[in-house]
């Protein structure tokens, strides 16, 4: 595999093109316009130039590498990929209409994969005709940083596109680590009930959200707390994964807690809005 193509260059398209990148793929680029395409790839030149800074590649490899990327906004530019990794705005409907726009432009070994966080890999697998060659890969902000990919098969995914996603993830530096197709996958079945749980915990007022982040950092030895980690990820995304888990598992016990509802409501979404359990002046 030598050519990837990726789709959407927000906070993680551009993060994976970068790593992709500097594993000595070339990497088509593709958003829905001139200008966040453009953003994409500088955020993507600004990432590699902090490589060289910290001298994880020389001036030379960096230059090599951003010759390696195509930005373009045509999709049948991605023909040319051998791999195509999905990182568009969470939503079925949008990312169903990405791989129907790039089916017909693609062989038929070409292998699609999604970076979405809740939507079904088997359903999204379905909407092609190629259910067999398409895979979750759900790589982790900040993707530079992050050392995790849960690779998640659908129920029609073949073995050997399993095997090939793994290759990529480890010829990336990161580890990848298979989990089946549920909702919320491991990361966040795991993460997300924990967070609203703390938000519980504030609402209740067992603790206040300094006290309830300080005895999961100190006693738990998690680097951030859940309420900052919430802060960080975003209130709203937090909220829009308790739904998917309460709905899709149709379980009590991942009812979204009612004060993240009402924070979400009133704006409060967390570091991009300036605040949500703490206040990020400036912001
Ligand atoms: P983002 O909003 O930063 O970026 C999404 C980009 O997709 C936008 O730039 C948008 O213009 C582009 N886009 C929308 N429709 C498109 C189309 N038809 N063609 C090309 N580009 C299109 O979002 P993000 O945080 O990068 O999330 C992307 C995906 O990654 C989502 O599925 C999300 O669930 C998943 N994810 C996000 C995180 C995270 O922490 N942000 C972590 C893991 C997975």
């Amino acid at each position: 595999m030598k050519t990837v193509g990726v789709v959407g260059a927000g906070t993680m398209g551009h993060g994976i093109a970068q790593v992709l990148l500097r594993a000595r793929y070339r990497v088509l680029l593709c958003e829905i316009s001139q200008k966040l395409v453009e953003a994409g790839a500088e955020r993507i030149a600004r990432g590699l130039a902090r490589d060289v800074e910290k001298a994880r590649m020389t001036a030379e490899e960096r230059d090599q590498a951003l010759a390696r990327l195509k930005p373009t906004t045509v999709v049948s530019d991605l023909a040319e990929a051998d791999l195509i990794v999905e990182a568009v705005t969470e939503k079925f409907e949008l990312k169903a209409g990405v791989f129907r726009s790039l089916e017909p432009h693609c062989r038929p070994e070409v292998i699609f994969a999604s970076n979405t966080s809740s939507i079904s890999i088997t359903r999204l697998a379905a909407t092609t005709r190629r259910p067999e060659k398409f895979v979750g890969l759900h790589f982790f902000n900040p993707v530079p940083v992050m050392k995790l990919v849960e690779v998640v098969p659908g129920l029609q995914t073949a073995p050997e596109t399993v095997e090939t996603a793994e290759r990529l993830a480890t010829s990336l530096g990161k580890t990848p680590v298979c989990v089946n197709d549920f909702p919320g996958f491991v990361s966040n079945r795991v993460l997300m009930p924990m967070i609203n749980e703390a938000i519980y915990c504030v609402m209740e007022g067992v603790a206040d959200a300094k006290g309830v982040d300080a005895v999961m950092k100190l006693g738990m030895n998690h680097p951030m707390g859940p309420l900052e980690l919430a802060d960080l990820i975003g209130l709203d995304v937090c909220l829009d994964i308790m739904k998917v888990l309460y709905e899709s598992l149709r379980d009590p016990k991942y009812r979204p807690c009612p004060l993240l509802d009402k924070m979400v409501n009133a704006g409060w979404l967390g570091r991009k809005t300036g605040r949500g359990f703490y206040e990020y002046p400036g912001k």
